[in-house]
């Protein structure tokens, strides 16, 4: 599992994202939708709760261990239609946050999301999203670790 996240998080920053900053200053998201897609594309499989799957259908996900995913091809979430997210009301609550992640209490935001804008604060409180444990459910702390290193730019 690490390796596969550690793959997926290197393509990740190929692509230009996963680079976590701290969110201190101004920021907002003005999302691109589907002009973009970008993380759907390149962050491949987002995790889902239990009751998320009820909501999504377990065709379209896949177990790992007891964490459910949406399926990929590559880093892209099958889901994704034509630029546009297929479940869009229903998408799971990592997609919804996304670009801030919670880390040990502060809030990050994903800098490389070219829909990023400083001119108007609406930063989330970092206790009202998931912590970033919760992405990677089959991977011990020292993987976290690494992948939190690899992730975050100063
Ligand atoms: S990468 Fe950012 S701007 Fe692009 S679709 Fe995702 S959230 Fe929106
Ligand atoms: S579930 Fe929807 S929003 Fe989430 S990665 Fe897939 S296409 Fe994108």
């Amino acid at each position: 599992m690490i390796w596969i996240l550690f793959k997926s998080i290197v393509k990740a920053k190929k692509a230009g994202l996963m680079r976590l900053r701290p969110a201190t200053e101004i920021t907002r998201l003005d999302c691109l939708m589907a002009a973009c897609a970008k993380c759907c594309k390149n962050l491949g499989s987002p995790r889902v709760t239990p009751q998320e799957a009820e909501k999504i259908g377990m065709e379209q996900l896949c177990h790992f261990g007891n964490a459910i995913f949406t399926k990929s091809r590559g880093s892209t979430c099958i889901l994704l239609r034509e630029g546009f997210c297929g479940i869009y009301e229903v998408r799971p609550s990592g997609c919804h946050e996304y670009p801030w992640y919670n880390i040990d209490g502060k809030l990050f935001f994903d800098s490389g999301c070219p829909g990023i804008k400083h001119d108007r604060d609406e930063r989330p409180k970092a206790g009202d999203i998931q912590t970033w444990e919760n992405f990677f459910p089959q991977t011990g702390s020292i993987g976290r670790w690494l992948l939190r290193c690899l992730c975050i730019v100063r």
